[in-house]
């Protein structure tokens, strides 16, 4: 078995003149070379590659990921976006002709550069802990920001891995990671940053939104999910429930895009947990617990929350059920609801528990999805062509997949992000530098021009108005 580095939280008197360097050195204008945001973005490439052992020991430690889950969204997902990235930067960076300018203004040559936005602070969630934070920092390092990590302290040892890639593949003056929890957070925010990028949950956001307001720093929020599936009378059943158990049982259910509640249209309830008793036993023909592919609830807190969450719920358990506080361990669990009022769906379970409630048609089901988050970060619907149309054309959302669970978060090159109280800003592909970049509109006067333009300069005589 490798052998993971510590997680050591970062010491509070440290954190001031770690933010201060990576300050001095986006003033050095050292990370604005494409060649060197390039060789960054390569050599975080071969970091994953060298640590690709450790980063999935650390995973199945934090979070009881299979193998298999940790190349398919954190190993290989970071190291196609550090390539992607780095090969279609130069194309990126490039200036921009703007469209829409009047002909005796393309005198002026109007231009658009892209620059740094400066000191980025990035802080991720533990869900997917390794993605949340270098998925950012690709971009940031992309733009030709410098950037300060803080990546989740509950998954300590992929934070720690963090660590050890970032401190041994990057330039230290440009790119640091900063260990710890409330304490270790609230310095950073303490500090002057130029963007803020944080991955977590609404409560949270609302404490570093007060704080980057009070000198108003520009914020991204990626927030919690609350996200509704629809399920209609002429959707395909075995192909819903699978797809959505899937999206319910990746990382155990801790996924921001993951359905918090699906609505079936009442006829279709039957053939739906028929489908997903089926699907669970093709998933995890042992049963989910003796399943490697199976996660675990990160830490007792969240397992805690989830049983409590179950246990006060009044909706009857159709499917599964079973848990096991001593290693965390739930079972994928569908729980029939009556009313959104239940806590079940109400709030963010961010984990196995699968509510769903019987609907009489689609208007019942959009009605009551929009009044339990008019804005979530996806919305998914399962039925004919119109029927999926209908739910776009009559929902608000970050993302949303048709004929699917969250299938549009995986595309790399898709920007994500939520809208309204489920986040603000958009990253991935080519959203992952403008996330971090300035469009900064740029003319050029030319000498000659000045007889044409002397319109501009008082006394602004009868002659000049009639120009
Ligand atoms: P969290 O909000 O508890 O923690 C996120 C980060 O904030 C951590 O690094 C943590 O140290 C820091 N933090 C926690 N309390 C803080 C405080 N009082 N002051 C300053 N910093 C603080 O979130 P989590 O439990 O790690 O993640 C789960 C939440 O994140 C869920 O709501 C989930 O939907 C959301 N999430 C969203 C996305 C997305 O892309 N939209 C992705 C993953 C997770």
């Amino acid at each position: 078995m490798p052998e993971l580095p510590p997680f050591e939280h970062t010491a509070l008197d440290a954190i001031a003149p770690t933010c201060a360097k990576a300050r001095t050195t986006f003033l050095s204008h050292r990370t604005r070379p494409l060649e060197f945001r390039i060789q960054q973005l390569r050599k975080l490439y071969w970091a994953f590659k060298d640590n690709e052992a450790l980063i999935t020991e650390a995973c199945k430690r934090d979070l009881g990921k299979s193998s298999f889950e940790t190349y398919l969204v954190e190993i290989s997902w970071c190291m196609n976006d550090c390539i992607w990235m780095a090969n279609n930067l130069p194309r990126f960076a490039k200036d921009e002709k703007p469209r829409d300018i009047a002909f005796t203004n393309t005198f002026v040559g109007p231009r658009i550069r892209k620059d740094p936005l400066g000191t980025a602070l990035i802080i991720g969630a533990y869900n997917f802990p390794i993605q949340l934070t270098i998925g950012p920092l690709i971009g940031a390092i992309a733009a030709g920001c410098t950037a300060i990590v803080k990546p989740s302290e509950s998954a300590p040892n992929a934070a720690a891995i963090l660590q050890k890639m970032i401190g041994e593949a990057l330039d230290p003056s440009c790119y640091t990671v900063i260990q710890g929890a409330i304490p270790e957070t609230t310095a950073l925010l303490e500090q002057k940053w130029d963007t803020i990028f944080y991955t977590g949950s609404e409560p949270v956001a609302r404490i570093i939104a007060k704080k980057a307001a009070e000198t108003l720093t520009p914020l991204v929020l990626e927030l919690g999910g609350r996200n509704p599936a629809i399920i209609t009378k002429h959707a395909d059943p075995k192909l819903a429930a699978k797809r959505l158990l899937w999206a319910k049982t990746l990382n155990a259910g801790q996924v921001c895009v993951s359905q918090n509640c699906t609505f079936i249209d009442r006829e279709m309830v039957p053939a739906f947990l028929r489908e997903m008793k089926n699907a669970l036993a093709e998933f995890y023909p042992d049963g989910a617990r003796n399943s490697p592919d199976y996660g675990r609830i990160v830490n007792q807190k969240q397992f805690q929350r989830l049983k409590k969450m179950l246990d006060s719920s009044n909706g009857k358990i159709v499917v599964g059920g079973t848990m096991d506080e001593d290693h965390l361990f739930i079972e994928p669990t569908v729980v029939q609801v009556d009313s959104i009022e239940d806590s079940m769906v109400r709030d963010e379970s961010f984990g196995p528990l699968l509510p769903i409630i019987a609907v009489t048609d689609l208007d019942e089901a959009i009605k009551l999805a929009n009044e339990i988050h008019d804005t979530p970060l996806g919305t998914y619907a399962f039925g004919n062509k119109n029927e999926m149309e209908r739910v776009l054309n009559e929902t608000r959302s970050g993302g949303a997949s048709l004929n699917d669970g969250f299938f549009h978060a995986s595309i790399p090159t898709l920007a994500f992000g939520g809208v309204g109280s489920s986040g603000q800003g958009a990253y991935r592909g080519k959203a992952s530098f403008d996330v971090f970049t300035h469009r900064r509109s740029v003319t050029t006067t030319p000498a000659w021009l000045e007889s044409l333009m002397d319109v501009r300069y008082p006394p602004y005589t009868a002659k000049k108005m009639r120009k």
